[in-house]
């Protein structure tokens, strides 16, 4: 048995669950991921998550667990109220796990969790207010007031991906019109480049005849930095409501620190030198020097460390 103490991280994703073992100050040791396969219900979901964690921590010395969900969760019942991929309702994830594990089990939003791993671990260390904003298949957020995760009311905040942007926009996941989300998550720049080539010349038509396989978002990518008009559209279009949505946050919470993070943020395209462009043409001239902009540095791991170290 070793002397220190350690943390297991856990984030539950529509398609995998990564767990990781991580030493008390935030760093990986060992991690390992699974299917979620979330369709199978949350017992036997559950089942897999206790073997994967036993398997992993076995010789360490286990402070807690902290596991990242998407959807509503109530943190300090341990419940996950919704989680719409598999529609879960009211879990008491944090009960079933201590039932096996015996541990301080901590149950948060990932991206809640992902904002707390960028802010002390990543793109976010040493700023005092933060918006994390991850651009994914879908999209979400989270906010960092005064150096402390902020939840709001009914730890509901920081669902920057609906917000509006065009009320008359196309149709969101979520069901309202014009979500951020409709125009800039990863999804939704892959399907308006499929809309967007149906009877047009683009080079997309090209790479989909080439590579024999639908569309995909770094194809678009691809597209935009050689110079593809229809490419070039959808990502600055994407990229105009981001650094709208940027400035407005900005003028109204003033923060400090703008991590961007997620799955499409990877991408080596000008696509963060546009959201910067409109960011400072949206905010008042006051706002021009007040904050900054950068990538994630943790990425698909940002949620697995954010709920390790949110264990209470
Ligand atoms: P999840 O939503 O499951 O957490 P990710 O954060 O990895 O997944 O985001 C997935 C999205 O990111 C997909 O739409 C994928 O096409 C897109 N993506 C992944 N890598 C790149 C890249 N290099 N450039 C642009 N988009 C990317
Ligand atoms: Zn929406």
């Amino acid at each position: 048995m070793q002397q220190k103490e350690y943390l297991v991280g856990v984030d539950m994703g529509g398609t995998k669950i990564a767990v990781g073992l991580l030493s008390g100050d935030g760093k990986i040791i060992k991690e390992t991921r699974m299917d979620t396969r979330g369709h199978e219900g949350p017992e036997i979901v559950v089942n897999r998550l206790v073997e994967a964690i036993n398997a992993l921590s076995e010789g360490y010395e286990i402070k807690g667990i902290g596991v990242g969900v998407p959807g509503i969760v109530d943190t300090d019942n341990g419940i996950i109220h919704y989680w719409s991929t598999f529609n879960w309702n009211n879990v008491p994830l944090g009960q079933m796990l201590n039932a096996q594990l015996d541990k301080k089990i901590t149950v948060v939003n990932d991206a809640s969790a992902a904002t707390w791993g960028e802010f002390n671990f990543g793109a976010g260390r040493q700023s005092k207010n933060m918006l994390f904003m991850t651009i994914s298949t879908g999209i979400g957020g989270g906010i960092i007031f005064e150096g402390q995760l902020f939840t709001g009311s009914n730890m509901l905040a920081g669902e920057i991906g609906h917000v509006t942007v065009n009320p008359n926009g196309p149709t969101c996941n979520c069901g309202k019109s014009g979500c951020l989300e409709a125009y800039a998550s990863g999804v939704s720049i892959q399907r308006r480049a499929m809309d967007a080539i149906k009877n047009s010349t683009s080079l997309l038509v090209e790479m989909e005849k080439h590579e024999s396989r639908p569309i995909d978002t770094k194809m678009v990518f691809a597209a935009y930095e050689s110079g593809d008009l229809v490419a070039q559209e959808i990502i600055e279009q994407a990229a105009t409501y981001v650094g709208i949505v940027l400035a407005n946050f900005i003028q109204t919470f003033n923060p400090d620190r703008i991590v961007l993070g997620g799955g499409v943020m990877k991408t080596n395209s000008r696509f963060i030198e546009k959201i910067e462009e409109v960011t400072q043409n949206y905010v008042l001239p006051s706002y021009r020097n007040t904050y900054e902009i950068r990538r994630s540095q943790l990425f698909e791991n940002a949620a697995l460390i954010g709920a390790a170290n949110l264990i209470v």
